[in-house]
């Protein structure tokens, strides 16, 4: 099975339970309204040695960073802004002293330069591997939540950033090539905290999620929930320097935004967010009616087999 049929299995097994105001699984994060028109959100990642990090190709520092990282991207593709953490630790003995020091005090600088608490957790010793899981705890106006289920037909689609330097750095790691600036982009993503917020209190902003799982498997995402499809003209997707098409398309692990937006709105959107941020909303197509994704090249429908990403 799939880890997504997997998923989906588990959401329809415990749709007896009482859901107890939640809104449940298939979103970036699971949503909590607390009253006074906010909201909390929780989300929660795994990092596994030798499936999402290899210890020979990364710094504990930069793994303490890349695990809070991971989850604070969650956090902001909601809109919400990242209030604590809870952190659990498997650890074999070569990790327990000074990798484990180091690892914590990436995650440390992380945490201070986004104002997050570390709240709670748990230590344990590992036989195998390291494991690291994340939960993090997000806050939110209930008006600026934006889902993956929000996209409506026409709207166009928008990334907050550049595609494909992470899996080009992936690549480089794969081959032992581990100083190169891709990799280091492999190894030390920027969550785009500030901007989910900003994206969460534009009301135009319709959908929105991270891309974590490349964007030929993560607009599936949208387009499934909101039950519509979509155009993409593929010379539109922005290219990293040092990555090619297919792997801005089908490279995992950039982190980047992923919005849908009002097309009247968007090109003033897309001004608003470069004034702010330095950096361009790139549109790559639209939302439509039907379901899945249309490739285009030049306007013309072009087959593509291009798919998700699987780790290492
Ligand atoms: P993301 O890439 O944003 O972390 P995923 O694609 O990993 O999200 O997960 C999709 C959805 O499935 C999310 O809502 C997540 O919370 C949920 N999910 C994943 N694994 C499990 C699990 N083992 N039990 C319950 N929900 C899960
Ligand atoms: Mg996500």
């Amino acid at each position: 099975m799939t880890e997504f049929g997997f998923i989906e299995t588990i959401r329809r097994r415990f749709a007896d339970l009482p859901s107890n105001a939640f809104e449940g699984i298939g979103d970036d994060c699971a949503v909590l309204p607390v009253g006074g028109g906010e909201s909390l959100l929780f989300t929660s990642d795994l990092l596994t040695e030798g499936v999402h990090f290899l210890r020979a190709a990364t710094s504990a520092r930069e793994l303490g960073g890349k695990a809070l990282a991971v989850n604070l991207s969650d956090i902001a593709a909601m809109g919400a802004r990242p209030v604590a953490t809870l952190l659990s630790l498997a650890l074999p003995a070569d990790a327990a002293g000074r990798w484990a020091e180091e690892f914590m005090e990436g995650y440390h600088a992380l945490s201070a330069r986004y104002g997050v608490a570390l709240v709670g957790g748990d230590t344990t010793r590992s036989e195998g591997g390291i494991t690291i899981n994340v939960t993090a705890i997000g806050r939110c106006a209930d008006r600026c939540i934006k889902r993956r289920s929000d996209a409506r037909a026409g709207d166009t689609i928008l990334v907050a950033g550049v595609l494909g330097a992470s899996g080009a750095g992936l690549r480089d790691l794969l081959a032992g090539r581990y100083d190169t600036s891709l990799a280091a982009l492999h190894r030390n993503p920027e969550p785009q905290v500030d901007e989910g917020q900003w994206l969460g209190e534009r009301e135009e902003v319709h959908a929105m999620m991270d891309l974590s799982d490349g964007l030929a498997s993560d607009l599936g995402h949208i387009l499934d929930r909101s039950g519509l499809g979509a155009e993409v003209e593929t010379a539109r997707i922005p290219v990293a320097e040092g990555a090619d098409l297919r792997t801005a398309a089908c490279g995992g692990e950039d982190y980047k935004l992923l919005l849908t937006a009002a097309p009247d709105a968007a090109g003033r959107l897309a001004a608003d967010f470069a004034a702010r941020f330095g950096t361009p909303l790139y549109p790559i197509g639209r939302i439509t009616a039907g379901s899945g994704v249309k490739w285009l090249r030049d306007g013309e429908p072009v087959a593509l087999d291009w798919q998700g990403f699987s780790h290492y």
